[in-house]
């Protein structure tokens, strides 16, 4: 086998595995060099999101759901069943199983598309040479006119809560727990905290969420934010904000946590403690030290506007890089710097990319905020309208929460779209296609939506910009 490549990526993410498919769709000669392990200890493509991050825990998430739904909501339909158990050994099984075959996925993709995938830890060295490292430290150096730098991000760790992987646990911990904890703290109130309590909670833990921060979700629009807090309390979910962890001892009978909040110091014993605070950059050990390539002061790689670094022939993407650390973000720029090599026209537009949180009910939004287009000073108007006048949610007997859209005082562009609600993570993609095109509200509201579905909220939240929703008063 040839060690000279057209494009090596380093980094089998949802980023860079996606660039690697687009470069030899392309027609370019490419490798990718991956280092994930799976549970078998064999190479696991798909980095984070595949293993240990999106897909998981949307399996997770499903599962729990399935199982509140028999305990908690089925008996509004008439449904009861006696004793109702979960057995977390399966599962945790299905969530396994579901991971090895989005793997084993994109290995065969690798295959069909004929990427050559490299098991080891990639260093660039000058020159555009990836030096890659074996787990057993055997080493091999090959060489491309183009490197992709891809290597994601890492949980971050707490100094005094640091990862055993077994009682102080990050998102890879708690997906694998192998019984439901009885008490589970979790540090953090963002995406991953939230979606990871959920899961549990559902199952029967306690679950206590410790946010430094003193409001709640503080990156979404204030109302949905606000209809969030209410359900996850209504729910059971005990997030304490303005508190900060200072002291995390694990003991025999669990882990000892201080924190303070606006009352002073507080204690909490629990079985398990979730450390969810963030992400970081994973650039150790990518780079030598005379590849001319820059790193900020978050260890992020410094790119321009098309993911280049500045050297000649190397690019970086994903959440190694600037910009919201999602999937679909880097999965994007993976396929724009691809075509860029290629010498065609890549694209991404940051001003539509989705949020989602997947907890119940969801959360999802794309665009501005009415505190963003405040601060910015641009005049906008809003209409929002309720799950609860939405013929198909009552009917689901999921009629929580509101589509609000934002949109331009006197153009009428929409500026953003924000939701909370059944379904929502498949409703904003409308609305990412109207803004990518964009649309004004009025063409929202011209668009024929079926009834009864839970899309007519998206409709009659731009009728309601111009006040003339139909379902509601105005
Ligand atoms: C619990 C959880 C849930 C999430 N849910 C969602 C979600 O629902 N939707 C969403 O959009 N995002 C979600 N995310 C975020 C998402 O996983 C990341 O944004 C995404 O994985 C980033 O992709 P990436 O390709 O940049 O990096 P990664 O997925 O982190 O992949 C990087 C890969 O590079 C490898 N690597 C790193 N350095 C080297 C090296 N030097 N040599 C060889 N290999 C190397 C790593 O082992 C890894 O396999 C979630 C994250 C977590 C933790």
């Amino acid at each position: 086998m040839s060690d000279k490549f057209d494009v090596i990526v380093i980094g089998a993410g949802p980023a860079g595995y996606v660039a690697a498919i687009r470069a030899a769709q392309l027609g370019l000669k490419v490798a990718c060099v991956d280092a994930f392990a799976g549970k078998d200890g064999k190479q696991a493509l798909g980095g984070t999101c595949l293993n240990v991050g999106c897909i998981p825990s949307k399996a997770l998430l499903d599962s729990s759901r399935q199982f509140y739904n028999l305990t908690h909501n089925f008996d509004a339909h008439g449904i009861s069943a006696d004793n109702a158990k979960i057995d977390i050994p399966t599962f945790v099984a299905r969530k396994d199983k579901i991971v090895k075959q989005f793997t084993g996925g994109v290995a065969q993709l690798f295959k069909a598309n004929k990427v050559t995938p490299f098991f080891g830890k990639g260093k660039l060295l000058k020159g555009n040479q990836v030096e890659v490292t074996a787990a057993d430290g055997a080493k091999q150096t090959i060489s491309a006119a183009n490197v992709i730098l891809a290597s994601g991000s890492v949980p971050i760790e707490l100094p005094f809560a640091r990862f055993d992987g077994k009682t102080i646990v990050d998102n890879a911990g708690a997906l694998d727990f192998a019984a439901v904890p009885k008490r589970l703290a979790i540090i953090g109130a963002g995406v991953i905290g939230l979606e990871l309590g959920s899961v549990w909670k559902r199952l029967g833990a306690e679950v206590i969420i410790i946010e430094a921060l003193p409001d709640f979700l503080g990156s979404a629009d204030a109302d949905i934010a606000k209809v969030a807090q209410r359900e996850f309390k209504k729910q059971g979910l005990d997030i304490k904000l303005g508190a900060k962890l200072g002291k995390a001892e694990v003991k025999k009978d669990g882990v000892h946590l201080v924190y303070t909040d606006k009352d002073g110091e507080q204690k909490l014993t629990v079985d398990k403690l979730l450390v969810a605070v963030g992400r970081r950059a994973y650039t150790d050990g990518l780079l030598a030290d005379d590849t001319g390539v820059q790193l900020d002061e978050r260890h992020r790689i410094v790119v321009d506007e098309h993911n280049h670094t500045g050297v000649d022939g190397v690019w970086a993407i994903g959440d190694a890089v600037r910009g919201p650390m999602l999937a679909h973000k880097g999965s994007e720029e993976g396929i724009a710097v691809a075509e860029w090599i290629a010498g065609k026209a890549g694209h991404v537009n940051f001003d539509t990319i989705p949020y989602v949180i997947y907890t119940e009910p969801e959360l999802a939004w794309a665009g501005k905020t009415e505190k963003q287009l405040t601060e910015e000073g641009v005049p906008y108007k809003t209409g929002s309208f309720p799950f609860a006048a939405n013929g198909r949610a009552v009917a689901m007997n999921e009629a929580v929460g509101q589509v609000k859209v934002i949109a331009h005082a006197e153009t009428d562009r929409i500026l953003g779209v924000h939701m909370i609600g059944p379904g929502v993570s498949e409703l904003i993609a409308e609305c990412v296609v109207a803004m990518e095109f964009k649309g004004s509200a009025e063409d929202l509201a011209r668009i024929v939506h079926a009834h009864p579905t839970l899309s007519e909220t998206v409709h009659e939240a731009a009728l309601s910009v111009d006040k003339r929703a139909i379902h509601k008063g105005n």
